[in-house]
């Protein structure tokens, strides 16, 4: 039984706010680990990352170049579901939806408008995602032209916010994946990332759960997750995250995975990467 989350890989930032609340979401997604399931425990946690604010995810989200919000996000299990939503706006936890997609539909993607129908369709309210803060700092960046992500991937994230991830096992073995994201600031509209694409960003089998987070299209072209995940037949959740970070190392990325075995695997090739796992023994931060 082990939860694991980040909160996003990039440059080198303050922490100490944050770290509060990952500790808090991993203390609140092991409870609901211990009494449901892994589902509804990485569900938890990536909502409360979703809610505070001070990641890029839900309420935190970055913004287009048009100054809209669009957020990806994907739940898969070791049981072969899986759904994910892309590009959607005016909701409040795009993770939510996700497992909607998921649980009541016979398909893994929705995007833009259709996936929002669905969402009113389900009842989920509308959540006003463009934050007064999100718009100050976007107008700072313009200002600066500091937007320049796409030509330089290896600074692309100066911004201390970070996309985020949970993957957990449960007792009896049910073991889930689950990544949201605002995606990168200045991004196109319509720009689809790895964390919204099974096998990409986010992936899960019965060897093991994996999330992602760093830059999008380096790890949505490698398949990242999906590669991990066919490793953890043979190696152990750290081997393995290990092992991707030097082998895919022209990305700039991080990934947290939770093996069959119930181990923790996180590793980064970015200054740092925020995060931390939970067992019955342990809660350990990392950055
Ligand atoms: N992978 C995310 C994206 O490309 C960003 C991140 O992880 O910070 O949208």
């Amino acid at each position: 039984v082990l939860l694991i989350a980040h909160v996003g890989a990039g440059r080198k930032y303050e922490t100490s706010s944050r770290i509060d609340v990952l500790k808090d979401a991993l203390k609140e997604g092991f409870k609901v680990l211990q009494k449901k399931d892994a589902l509804a425990s990485v569900i938890t946690t990536v909502k409360i990352f979703e809610e505070c604010g001070l990641f890029n995810a839900g309420t935190g989200s970055v913004l287009t170049i048009s100054g809209t919000v669009e957020m990806d996000a994907c739940i898969m299990t070791s049981e072969g579901k899986c759904g994910a939503v892309s590009c959607v706006t005016g909701i409040k936890y795009p993770i939510e939806l996700a497992r909607l997609v998921m649980e009541k539909t016979d398909h893994v993607i929705l995007c833009s408008a259709g996936a929002m129908e669905f969402a009113r369709s389900c009842g989920l309210k509308y959540f006003p995602s463009v934050q007064p803060e999100r718009v100050k700092k976007f107008h700072e960046l313009l200002s600066k032209n500091d937007l320049k992500y796409y030509k330089k991937v290896k600074d692309f994230l100066d911004d201390p916010y970070g996309t985020v991830g949970a993957c957990a096992i449960d007792r009896n073995g049910l073991i889930v994946a689950g990544t949201s994201t605002g995606g990168i600031w200045g991004k196109l509209p319509g720009r689809v990332s790895d964390s919204a694409i099974p096998g990409a960003g986010t992936y899960c089998n019965s060897y093991g759960g994996i999330s992602c987070t760093g830059h999008g299209e380096g790890v949505l072209k490698h398949c990242i997750a999906y590669f991990a995940g066919e490793l953890l037949e043979k190696m152990d959740a750290q081997k393995v995250a290990t092992h991707c970070v030097e082998k895919f190392c022209d990305v700039s990325f991080g990934l947290i995975i939770v093996d069959k075995n119930g181990n923790p695997g996180y590793a980064y090739n970015t200054e740092m990467m925020l995060g931390g796992y939970i067992n019955e023994k342990d809660l350990l931060v990392f950055e």
